[in-house]
């Protein structure tokens, strides 16, 4: 499964905001965007001016980059998108969301959302109790995501969940953080992200 190896500061940089792509270190002085708030390479501090194809280009890749989705998929994720009633962007949203690697970061079991792909990978994560280690496998209303029981004395996972109440309270979601579970309770609104 393709996924990008890259280097993850350079995107942030590029996009000319935070992404929040590694975890506690974005919220510390070693933050790459903080010391150098422009695009990388040899140009990155000269005068940039974006057409309305690079304004739209840039959000979508933005988009891509916070979720860690490569084109292909993400084409496919914006045809089906499309096909739903709604607002195309929105859908679009709640799409990503569902993926069960972003649930696994909204329920507070990894600190982001690449280490929390890595956690599914790897086998540590249960849906309604039934080991799944696909990251992009889709998640609905009502399913319960769990950590396998072995796997809870991982220490990144609990010091992750300690860290929970910094990130703000998602309301899609019930977590059980005794328990290592958490319910979807309802679709992601736009609010809600
Ligand atoms: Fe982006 Fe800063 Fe986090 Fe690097 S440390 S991923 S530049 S927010």
């Amino acid at each position: 499964m393709a996924r990008y190896i890259g280097p993850v500061c350079k995107l942030c940089r590029r996009e000319n905001m935070k992404l929040f792509l590694k975890g506690d270190r974005c919220h510390t002085d070693k933050c790459s965007f903080d010391r150098r708030p422009y695009p990388p390479g040899a140009h990155g501090q000269g005068r940039i001016k974006f057409s309305e194809y690079g304004v739209r280009l840039r959000e979508k890749q933005k988009m891509r980059r916070v979720y860690g989705v490569l084109e292909r998929q993400f084409r496919r994720y914006f045809a089906m998108a499309d096909q739903k009633k709604g607002i195309t962007g929105e859908n679009l949203l709640s799409i990503l969301e569902r993926r069960l690697d972003s649930v696994v970061f909204r329920m507070g079991f990894a600190s982001t959302r690449s280490e929390a792909r890595q956690l599914v990978r790897h086998g540590h994560v249960r849906i309604n109790g039934k080991r799944v280690n696909i990251p992009s496998q889709m998640t609905k209303t009502g399913d319960v995501v769990s950590i396998g029981e072995r796997s809870r004395e991982i220490k990144r996972i609990q010091e992750s969940l300690d860290a929970l109440e910094r990130r703000g309270p998602c309301n899609w979601i019930e977590v059980d953080k005794p328990n290592f579970t958490a319910t979807i309770k309802q679709a992601p609104a736009r609010e809600d992200i």
